[in-house]
Formats: structure tokens, C-alpha cells, sequence
């Protein structure tokens, strides 16, 4: 009896499907830009040879057309190269960065060598002389390991999620010590803190809607989360700003790191910021948006920050603060980060304070920046000696920090 050949059920369009709605479910996009390439097999050794690559890889990912090359019918090698490279191309500042240093040098290459004829080697000889090559040289060598690492976890993830998990672990046994500590270290790291946490980690665009950053801080707090009165997400919400939250509850519990920044007030510091209009209580309270919780207590306590009275103490906290972020500033003069993190803070508070000498109240970070500014002008026209800053110095001295 004749053997039927094992026909490969695995149909690469179904995996795109599916792993595109699992992207655009998770993340809120999905590779737009990445054009896909199936290679035959019998052909691949051809194909990368006439073009310089690699004949024992399986696939390949070109940044300069954003191309994801890959072996036909390879699902491993459509999740590296094109949800891996692919994504991270389109979706993270790094990828972006290379795909524009490899388009920079695509350009004088085609200037090069657009009327002449040429070999490998002709490109090989210009590239040694090219600005642009030694540049985009250096960026892969500093970006390599963040670049591999976050496609060989992208195989991880999706062939979790398609039952193939047999076949990526085949190729992690091939993998040298040192790719196994980095691979692990990721995926040790999304066990702890889930999916989104782990592409928010590795720099990928952050679409923030409420909903996501609910399921973020489940993952991440787990059934600590139930301690949480309320919590709001506020701040830039740009794809490469850093993710604010604020949330108010019984066990404080804060978090911070390059792309999340959690304040979470006990109810007592909470209340502290509301009577002082302090800014860091007032300013996400009254611009942030609603995640989950008691929203009858976030909507009354908006209000108790519209009504209260003005008092002397809260105008006194506010410049006390903005001493105290003044000096954290000179103290971290050496740090550009810090230097201006507690700039900001230090001018939001003064802004504040003279805000609300006046009178006024104002929350959101710009108008307290620019309040301050402002004032500051009227006071050096005025040349006073009897300027908002000088008088309330004196109060404050008196007070310890
Ligand atoms: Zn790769």
C-alpha cells in the first residue's frame, strides 16, 4: 500500500486571521504595513543565495520594503517575521527608527546604482563607504538583542495560542544558553504581568482605552485590585508616552516604571490632596478619565474640589511642595529625567499656589505650567519686592519640611 504523503493541514491565511484579531483585540491594531512573501521550499536556497541571506534561516524580515519573507507553509516563521519583526517595525520607535536608516540607505543605493549594472559585491563596496550604512550598522548592533527577542517571543505567544507549542519547543531546545536566559526572562516576565504589559514593555505603541488599562492592572495587580475604590487613567495618552494612573484605595501599592506610572492613594492621603488642592491628587482627579469603581465617589469628590472654599493652608502646601520639588531638582541636577520630572512638578505647584492666591482654581498641568509662567513675568516687569513668591517664603520658613 502506498503512504499518503502528510499533506500540511496548517493554513498560513487562518493563522493570520486569527492572530490579527488576537492582536487587534489585545493591542487595538495590527500589522498594516508588512507585506508578506511565501517562499516554496525547494526554492529557498536559491532565493537566499542570489540576495546574500542567510540559506539556514527559515525567514526573513527586510525593514527597508517591510517585507516578511518566510519558508512556505511555516507558521513559526510567519509569527518571527511577520508579527515579530513586522509589528515591531510599524508599532515600537525603535522599529520605526530602523525602518527609516535602512530606507536613508535604499535611497543613495538607488542613486548609486540606478544606471549601471552591479554585483553583491558592488554593494557590499559601497556600503563600506557609506554614512549611512555605518549608522544603520551601529543602531542593529545596539537594537539586535531587544529586536530578536521580542519576535522569538512573538513565536512563543502565538504558537501558545494555536496548539503548536510542540514545535517552538523543538526550536528553543536549539537555541545557545545565552538566547535562553533572554527569551525566558521574557517570558517569565509576561506570566507575571500578562500580554500587554509585556509588548507595553518592549516599547510597543500603547492605545489607551480605559477598558485595556482595566485588564493592564488586572494582570498586574491581580486580586489586589479589588482594594481599589477607584481608578482613573490621565496624562499625555500618546503611543509613546508613559501610561498615568491614578487610583484611590485601602492598600497602596505604587508602580513605576518606563511606560506605567500608578499612583494609588490610601483614602486619607486622598482626602489630604483634595482639602490642599495638592496637584498631584488634583490634577489626575479632576482630568483623568474613569477606569473602573465607585463612580458616585470619584463624581462627589470632583465636586468637593469645585466647592470647598480656598484656604490659606492649601496656597502654603502647595508652595511648600514646590520648595521641596525645587530641591529634589537641584538634587538630581546630573539626572536629565529627574531634573525635569521634579521641574515640572516644582512649577505646577508654584503655578498653583499663585493660582489660587488669586482665587482661582486650575487642574490641568499645562495651564498651572503656564500660570506660573506668566506670573513670573508680570513679577520681574513689576520689579516688586512684595511679589506672591517673597511673601508666602515667609510664611513657609516658618513651617518644617
Ligand atoms: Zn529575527
Amino acid at each position: 500500500m502506498m503512504e499518503k504523503p502528510i499533506k500540511s493541514n496548517i493554513k498560513i491565511e487562518h493563522l493570520i486571521e486569527t492572530s490579527n484579531y488576537f492582536y487587534q483585540n489585545l493591542l487595538g491594531y495590527k500589522p498594516e504595513q508588512t507585506s508578506l512573501q511565501q517562499v516554496p521550499k525547494n526554492q529557498w536556497s536559491e532565493f537566499t543565495n542570489t540576495r546574500g541571506l542567510n540559506p539556514n534561516s527559515s525567514g526573513i524580515y527586510l525593514p527597508r520594503n517591510q517585507t516578511a519573507v518566510i519558508q512556505q507553509n511555516n507558521p513559526l516563521s510567519l509569527f518571527h517575521e511577520y508579527f515579530g519583526h513586522g509589528l515591531y517595525c510599524e508599532k515600537s520607535q525603535n522599529g520605526q527608527a530602523l525602518v527609516n536608516l535602512e530606507k536613508k540607505l535604499l535611497e543613495e543605493e538607488r542613486q548609486e546604482f540606478s544606471s549601471k549594472k552591479f554585483t553583491l559585491e558592488d554593494i557590499q563596496k559601497f556600503r563600506a563607504g557609506s554614512q549611512a550604512f555605518q549608522g544603520l550598522d551601529e543602531f542593529r548592533k545596539e537594537n539586535l538583542a531587544q529586536y530578536e527577542t521580542f519576535a522569538i517571543w512573538t513565536e512563543y505567544l502565538l504558537s501558545e495560542k494555536h496548539n503548536l507549542k510542540e514545535k517552538f519547543g523543538k526550536k528553543y531546545d536549539s537555541f545557545s544558553r545565552e538566547e535562553k536566559e533572554a527569551i525566558d526572562s521574557v517570558i517569565n516576565f509576561s506570566e507575571s504581568y500578562g500580554n500587554l504589559a509585556t509588548f507595553y514593555a518592549s516599547g510597543l505603541a500603547r492605545k489607551t482605552t480605559p477598558k485595556r488599562i482595566e485588564s493592564l492592572l488586572e494582570d498586574i495587580y491581580k486580586d489586589k485590585l479589588k482594594d481599589v475604590e477607584f481608578a482613573l487613567i490621565y496624562g499625555s495618552k500618546k503611543d509613546f508616552s508613559d501610561i498615568d494612573v491614578f487610583m484611590v484605595g485601602k492598600t497602596p501599592q505604587e508602580s513605576h516604571s518606563d511606560w506605567l506610572d500608578v499612583k494609588y492613594k490610601s483614602h486619607k492621603e486622598f482626602n489630604n490632596g483634595l482639602k490642599n488642592f495638592d496637584v498631584r491628587t488634583c490634577n489626575p482627579l479632576m482630568t483623568g478619565e474613569f477606569i473602573f469603581g465607585d463612580k458616585n465617589y470619584f463624581e462627589k469628590s470632583k465636586q468637593k474640589v469645585l466647592t470647598q472654599l480656598i484656604t490659606e493652608k492649601a496656597i502654603k502646601h502647595n508652595l511648600k511642595w514646590f520648595h521641596r520639588m525645587q530641591r529634589l531638582k537641584d538634587k538630581n541636577s546630573k539626572d536629565n529625567f529627574l531634573t525635569n520630572k521634579f521641574g515640572d512638578y516644582s512649577q505646577t505647584y508654584l503655578g498653583n499656589a499663585l493660582a489660587l492666591r488669586k482665587g482661582i482654581k486650575l487642574f490641568a498641568k499645562e495651564d498651572l505650567l503656564s500660570y506660573s509662567q506668566s506670573e513670573k513675568l508680570t513679577q520681574l516687569k513689576g520689579g516688586t519686592e512684595n511679589n506672591a513668591i517673597r511673601k508666602y517664603d515667609r510664611n513657609v520658613s516658618a513651617e518644617s519640611f
